[in-house]
């Protein structure tokens, strides 16, 4: 199992990770934002290959993650 972990509030809601995602996982929250005012990026809750797209496409250090079981 392999699941991207996000810090919100590292979020600057780009939305590259979303675009550069082969499974299509992960979408701008619709609901909330975070400490900087701005909507993170959110995991479906399946999808994810443990594939580290996301990561390499994110130019904020600690926003997004992936964790491979
Ligand atoms: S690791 Fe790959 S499949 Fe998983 S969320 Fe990131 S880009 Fe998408
Ligand atoms: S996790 Fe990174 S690439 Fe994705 S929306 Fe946030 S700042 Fe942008």
């Amino acid at each position: 199992m392999a699941k991207p972990n996000i810090e919100e509030d590292c979020c600057k809601g780009c939305g590259r990770c979303v675009a550069a995602c082969p499974k299509k996982c992960l979408e701008m929250a619709v609901d909330r934002l975070n400490a900087a005012g701005l909507k993170p990026v959110v995991y479906k809750g399946e999808g994810c290959i443990g594939c580290g797209i996301c990561f390499y496409n994110c130019p904020e250090p600690y926003a997004i993650r992936v964790e491979r079981d």
